[in-house]
C-alpha cells in the first residue's frame, strides 16, 4: 500500500523543548526494514537524531502520513499478533498493574484511562486489578477486536484519537500509555493532555523503547564497519511505526514543564525479533546490568 508523506523539519525538542542546535545527527533510516547490507536496499531515507538535552531519538524532518489511519490499515489479527484463543491477560502484565495497583490509597475503586487501547489486554488487566477503567482506541478494528474476543464494555471505550478525546480535568487516578507515545507526532502534547486529565497525586504509567538498546548500538556499529551511516532506530515509515525513542532524561526534563516526577523507572531487557536468539542470550545479562535493554518503563507521579 502506497502512503503520502509530508516532511516537518523538528523546530523543538518534543520532550524538552531543546533548540535544533542540540539535536545531534545520528544517520540515516529507511522506510523498510534494512537488512545486512542497507546500500543494496531500495527505499526513501529519513535522517535520525538525538536531542543531546534530554537523549530523545527521532527522525528530523517528521514524516507524516497523509492520514494517520494508512499506518495501520490492517485487520487487527493481523497487527496485534499474539495469542487470544484464550482471552487471558498474560501473567507478567496482570503483575505489573496488581502491583501498581496497591500504590493508590484512595476510598473506592481508583479511576484509570487506558490510552489507545489497541489489543484490549492492557485494559482487561486493569480491570482485574481492581481499576474502574475507561479508555479509548482510535483504529476501529483493533477495538471492534478487543471488544469482541476481551468482552471489554463497548460504552467505556470509546473510538478516539487523543487529540479528541475529551474528558473533564482531574477525572482520573490513573492514566495508561502502554507502548503508545513512541507513535504519536506529539508524545509531550499527550503527556500534557494526560497530566491535565489526572487529579493531583494521580500516575501515569508508560512504557516506551528506550533510547540506550544495547542490541541497537550494536546494529549501527556493524553498519559503521561497513562504511556507512545507516542506524536501526526508530521506524516512521514502516510497522511498528515507532516516532521515538525515550531516555530517562526525556521524562525529566518533560516533567520539570509539566509538572510530574519520575516515581518509578525499569529498563526492561525485552525480546528482539531480528537478532539470533543465541546471540540475544549472551547479550541478556550484559543488557540487564548496564541498563541498556530494549524497553523503559516509567511510572509518572503528578505533584
Ligand atoms: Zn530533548
Amino acid at each position: 500500500m502506497a502512503t503520502s508523506y509530508s516532511f516537518h523539519p523538528v523546530a523543538l525538542c518534543n520532550m524538552c523543548g531543546a533548540l535544533p542546535e542540540t539535536f545531534h545527527v545520528l544517520g540515516t533510516r529507511l522506510n523498510r526494514s534494512q537488512g545486512r547490507d542497507p546500500r543494496h536496499v531500495r527505499g526513501a531515507a529519513v535522517t535520525i537524531v538525538q536531542c543531546r538535552q534530554c537523549d530523545l531519538i527521532f527522525p528530523d524532518p517528521q514524516p507524516v502520513p497523509a492520514s494517520v489511519l494508512d499506518h495501520y490499515d490492517m485487520p487487527g489479527e493481523e497487527y496485534w499478533q499474539d495469542n487470544r484463543a484464550e482471552a487471558v491477560v498474560p501473567p507478567l502484565m496482570q503483575a505489573r498493574f496488581d502491583a501498581l495497583r496497591s500504590r493508590f490509597d484512595v476510598g473506592g475503586q481508583p479511576v484509570a484511562l487506558d490510552v489507545g487501547v489497541g489489543s484490549g489486554f492492557s485494559a482487561l488487566a486493569m480491570m482485574n486489578a481492581g481499576f474502574d477503567v475507561h479508555g479509548f482506541e482510535p483504529i476501529p478494528q483493533f477495538r471492534e477486536l478487543a471488544l469482541r474476543t476481551l468482552g471489554l464494555p463497548e460504552d467505556r471505550i470509546r473510538l478516539s484519537g487523543i487529540e479528541d478525546a475529551d474528558y473533564p480535568a482531574e477525572s482520573f487516578d490513573f492514566v495508561n500509555f502502554g507502548a503508545v507515545l513512541e507513535h504519536l507526532y506529539d508524545p509531550g502534547g499527550s503527556l500534557a493532555t494526560a497530566v491535565r486529565w489526572l487529579r493531583p497525586g494521580g500516575r501515569i504509567m508508560l512504557e516506551v523503547p528506550s533510547a540506550k538498546w544495547l542490541i541497537a548500538r550494536l546494529i549501527n556499529g556493524f553498519f559503521r564497519l561497513k562504511g556507512t551511516n545507516y542506524v536501526t532506530h526508530t521506524s516512521p515509515m514502516h510497522s511498528p511505526f515507532h516516532l521515538y525513542e525515550f531516555g530517562e532524561k526525556s521524562f525529566q526534563r518533560n516533567g520539570e514543564k509539566l509538572g510530574y516526577s519520575v516515581e518509578t523507572l525499569n529498563i526492561e531487557v525485552g525480546v528482539d525479533t531480528s537478532m539470533p536468539m543465541s546471540l540475544q542470550r549472551l547479550l541478556r545479562p550484559v543488557m540487564a546490568r548496564t541498563g541498556t535493554g530494549m524497553m523503559l518503563e516509567a511510572v509518572l507521579l503528578k505533584r
